[in-house]
Formats: structure tokens, sequence, C-alpha cells
């Protein structure tokens, strides 16, 4: 049987070499600042001992992590496998931070005597949430071993098969409240370059979000330089061949972010129901997250509304509108075949014509 570790080692290749090639020339291009370790690591509670180092142990004693393999994750941990990218502008004053201008809930803002929450504060949350999104392994399902808050450059990162044999002997012994929080699904990784570059993108996408401007100009530390950044970055996200041969318009006629698949316009109320309602933005990525190729990079995150991310499934949100399409010609030949095509429907099909001449 494979190791998870040797299956770890798959996707981490891939993104060592993008690192390099990619990720590590794209900080000094947009001119980042791109110091790592810009915070500190968590440890258990009233030990010393890092997190980290406890769910190697767990991992250890459950018999599915070797010392060799062992040797190789904790390797990659002094290499800064799971430190933090500051993405601030190169020579910026103060401290570093991988997740810099989030919107904040300000006083003005904050909910009025007898309301739980204002709207306002509603939707900052929601954006913030959604910026942070690929920094973060989702979690929302109940079992042991997902870890809601864990970093996708989690150190321990488990295929679906080491989580099954894993799930089941925490069943067996009665033990699964010890094996919690042990590790993040593989498919969920990403390396720290991959993750920084992530949320600088889906920072510039948020604050293009219709009113979402007006509310990140009421931080005052979101300067001029990094606006600049945002709106280059913007302007490069908008490039549809950035989507390969099948393109994807995620603006709408006022430069504001749209859903490629609805073509709506997002809009700010849509913020933080990604779980409870269809138009809920949720996270989603451009070509699927695998197990063999971590998906959470620049250039292939994306806020969507939830219905639109439903669609998508599995596949690439390139392929989604030529499904769409097809899904729609199917129809028609359908009609057509039992004599049921009204003229609202050949009124379509003529745009249709006009439109592909
Ligand atoms: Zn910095």
């Amino acid at each position: 049987m494979t190791s998870f570790v040797e299956k770890f080692k798959i996707p981490y290749n891939e993104s060592v070499e993008w690192d390099r090639t990619v990720g590590k020339p794209e900080i000094e291009r947009l001119g980042l600042c791109g110091n790592t370790n810009t915070t500190k690591k968590s440890t258990v509670k009233g030990t010393n001992k890092f997190t980290w180092q406890a769910r190697l142990d767990k991992l250890e004693e459950s018999g599915q992590l070797s010392t060799s393999d062992r040797d190789f994750l904790e390797e990659l941990e002094s290499k800064g496998f799971q430190d933090k990218v500051c993405i601030l502008p190169k020579g910026h004053k103060g401290k570093c931070s991988h997740k810099p201008y989030l919107p904040k809930v300000t006083k003005e803002i904050r909910a009025k005597k007898g309301e739980k929450k204002s709207a306002l504060q509603k939707i900052i949350e929601g954006l913030v949430y959604k910026i942070c999104d690929p920094e973060n392994n989702p979690g929302g399902d109940p079992l042991p071993l997902q870890n809601r808050g864990g970093s996708r450059n989690n150190l321990t990162m488990i295929d679906k098969e080491t989580e099954k044999t894993i799930r089941a002997l925490a069943k067996k012994k009665r033990k699964t409240k010890y094996y919690k929080n042990l590790a993040i699904r593989l498919s969920m990784g990403a390396s720290n370059t991959m993750i920084s570059l992530a949320i600088l993108d889906m920072l510039a996408l948020v604050y293009h979000v219709k009113g979402a401007k007006e509310i990140f100009e009421t931080y005052s530390e979101i300067t001029p330089e990094y606006v600049k950044i945002l709106k280059q970055r913007w302007k490069e996200l908008k490039n549809s061949n950035l989507f390969a041969d099948r393109p994807l318009v995620i603006f709408d006629e006022n430069d504001n972010l749209q859903s490629p698949i609805s073509n709506k316009t997002i809009e700010l109320e849509q913020f933080g129901k990604g779980h409870t309602d269809l138009q809920g933005i949720q996270f989603g990525h451009i070509q699927p997250i695998s197990e063999d190729k971590w998906m959470t990079r620049p250039s292939n995150v994306m806020p969507l509304p939830r219905h639109c991310n439903l669609k998508q499934s599995n596949s690439s949100l390139n392929d989604v509108p030529i499904e769409q399409l097809n899904d729609a010609l199917k129809t028609v030949r359908r009609l057509k075949e039992h004599g049921a095509l009204t003229n609202e429907y050949k009124s379509i099909m003529k745009q249709f014509k006009d439109l592909s001449d």
C-alpha cells in the first residue's frame, strides 16, 4: 500500500516547480514583500509542543506514518512549508501580513441595541470570510479528521483511502475525539506561495464587487499603492485569455464582478450566506481541485454564487457555458421533434443565429 506521504509528494513536487517558475516570479513582478513566517505557529494547549508535531505523533501511532516519512515531513517544516508569505507591497511600513487590508467592522457599523448583527456587519464579515477562503480548508463535515480552521499548507494532508482507514480505526478504538483535527484532505492542499497569491486574487476580485470599494476605503490602512496592485490584478484576471481556449467573462457592463455562469452582477448582500442560500457566495475554482494538482492558486480562484458552484460540480468552470449551450440545444431539438417549437423559441434561435455570424 502506498503511504499517504507518497501520495502527498505528487502535488507537492508539482508545487515546488510551480513556486520556482511561477509563484516566486509573480511575487517579484507584482512588487510584493514576499517575507515568510509572518505568524506564530500554534501549540497544543498547556504544552510547548507544536500542533503539527502532535498531529504527526497521532499519525505515527495509528500506523499510517513511518519514521522515514516523518523525517521527510519534518524536513519540509524546517524548509518553511507551513510558513505564511507577506503580500504587502515591497518596502511596506509596519508588520508583515499574509492577509492584509481586510475590511473591519468599525464602531459606526456595529449592531444597534436589540439587533444581533447589523446588515453591514454581516456583509463585511462575509467579505472577510471569502478573502480568507484560499487560506483555510473548509469545514462543514461533522466526521472526524476534518479540520475546519486548518490552513491549506498543513503538513498533514491525507488522501481519501488513508482518511477512511483512520476513521475506521478511530471508530474501533472509540477514539474519534483523539483523531479530530488530525489532517486535511489532500485535495484541499496548497503551497504557501499558492495561498498568498490566491488571497491577493480573491482580494482583487472581492474589491471589485459592486459597492465593496466604499467599504474597503473606510479602512485607513488601504494605501494607494496597494489599490494599484489590486487594480492591476483585476485587469489581468479580466483578460479572458487567461482561461485558456474557453474564455469566461467575469465582469459586467459597469466593470463589477459577475458570475461567468449566470452573467449576473454579484451583490454585497450575497456574501456570508454561502451555505444557506443558493445566491450565497462560495469559494470556487476555475479548474477543479484534485489529489494530483492543488488548485488553490492565482488565476484559479473565484467567488461564485452557490447555484453556479453546484452547476459546475466537478467540471472545469470553462466547460460550464459549453454544457449549458449543449443542454439548451438538446431542449430545442426535442421540442422540434415533437412539433412543440413555439415562436418564442424560434425568436431566441434567430438571435443565436445573428450572433454566430
Ligand atoms: Zn512584509
